[in-house]
């Protein structure tokens, strides 16, 4: 049996958890690592030139950049694409607009007056602080409720849907009476 092709600067056979990238030169196959290459860089190589064929041929050529609001920025700029999230025109528009405080935009309303008939006509575009919770229809758990409660309640081998909660430290807790 013939001996597993070596590949790389560092002569080792292949290995599929590794990423690699072909030299367009030598075609000769290159380990990220051993070639200071990134999976997310090779993305934007053109034609890459390992460490043995820089030295005749020069760099690795990048691709040619079409766009600076699309991930694959080789794509035409026809404004027929949207901009991409993640993509510097999508941080420049990002970094130029502004936002309200959440105290600016923050209703307080009474728990009676936050009734599915005003979430219809209003709709549910801004956060709502309920000051007093008399007539919300919610009943919180006592404040020793934790998560093993909630195991013994449905079990341990239900998958629940969670949401991250924050909440303010006691001091700074708001009352509607001062
Ligand atoms: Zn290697
Ligand atoms: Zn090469």
């Amino acid at each position: 049996m013939a001996a597993a092709p070596l590949y790389c600067v560092c002569r080792q056979p292949y290995d599929v958890s590794r990423f690699m990238i072909e030299c367009d030169i030598c075609k000769d196959w290159f380990h990220g690592s051993c070639v200071q290459v990134e999976e997310h860089q090779a993305v934007d190589i053109d034609v890459y030139h390992c460490p043995n064929c820089d030295v005749l041929h020069g760099p690795s050529l990048m691709k040619k950049r079409n766009n600076w609001h699309r991930h694959d920025y080789t794509e035409p700029n026809d404004g027929t694409k949207p901009v991409q999230a993640g993509t510097p025109v999508f941080v420049k528009e990002l970094q130029n607009r502004a936002f309200a405080s959440g105290e600016e935009i923050m209703l307080r309303m009474k728990g009676e007056q936050v009734t599915p008939r005003y979430l219809e006509r209003h709709g549910f575009k801004y956060p709502i602080a309920v000051t007093e919770m008399e007539g919300l229809g919610l009943k919180l758990p006592p404040t020793t409720f934790s998560v093993k409660d909630v195991e013994e309640y449905v079990g341990d081998t239900v998958i629940l849907p969670c949401l991250p909660l924050c909440i303010p430290p006691k001091d700074k807790h708001q009352t509607p009476h001062p």
